[in-house]
């Protein structure tokens, strides 16, 4: 099966010279240029292995395996440019795989993918790495299923888009416009009456009591927050 790989990097050159080369390998890449957008493809695309530099433009990589190791396993090897010790570790404590230091040479960079390749096949890396569980509500990414106790819950394409948002950054407030410009491509302009609309309907579905929600907690006036716990 082809392996789909997420390249979070913001330098435009590096981006092309490993998409180049990993699609002449059989890879099927996405690549974001920044965090959010990086945290979003890893929501929406459903990739099998991220290859993430930690100097951002928008946040710091570190941040990113901190969000995506909440509610997924998947590898991440890190490209970065950094080279001291203390970088490596931190990003290694926060739940990478792998460390590649710039330059590196094209023949390691698949040397570590192929290891993680291994890791999948065999299942070390966690076989629940698609399926987010909290209290009584279970969302399976892969499958795009969402189950409230044990009964499926149907979302529309939105709403499911909408709970994978909430729950990568889960624990923190995201504010109206960054769920219109994630879940909708908007800008600033966002509207947050539409945005409201499809939270009650979101939350009909999967919160028990609305008038008192479990997980999808409003921020008055701000936005809103997943419950972390
Ligand atoms: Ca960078």
């Amino acid at each position: 099966m082809t392996k789909k790989i997420l390249i979070i990097e913001d330098d435009n050159k590096i981006v092309n010279f490993m998409t180049m080369a990993l699609k002449a390998k059989g890879y099927s890449i996405i690549s974001a240029r920044n965090g959010n957008d990086g945290i979003l493809y890893f929501c929406t695309e459903m990739p099998d292995i991220i290859l993430l530099d930690l100097g951002l433009p928008d946040m710091d990589g570190v941040n990113i395996i901190n969000q995506v190791r909440d509610v997924s396993q998947i590898p991440i090897i890190i490209v970065s440019a950094r080279e001291q010790e203390s970088d490596k570790i931190l990003a290694l404590d926060a739940g990478a795989n792998d460390y590649v230091t710039k330059p590196f040479s094209m023949g390691e960079l698949l040397a570590r993918i192929r290891v993680m390749e291994r890791l999948i096949e065999r299942e070390v890396v966690y076989p629940h790495d698609n399926v987010f569980k909290l209290d009584y509500l279970t969302v399976d990414r892969e499958k795009h299923r969402v189950y409230v106790d044990d009964n499926e819950v149907h979302l529309t394409p939105i709403e499911f888009k909408l709970l994978l948002l909430l729950i990568a950054n889960r624990g923190k407030v995201i504010t109206h416009s960054q769920i219109s410009k994630e879940v909708w491509g908007y800008g600033e302009t966002g509207d947050s009456k539409s945005i409201r609309v499809f939270m009650a309907s979101l939350r009909r579905k999967i919160e028990k009591d609305t008038s008192n929600p479990r997980f999808i907690l409003t921020e008055i006036g701000v936005g809103y927050r997943f419950a972390d716990e």
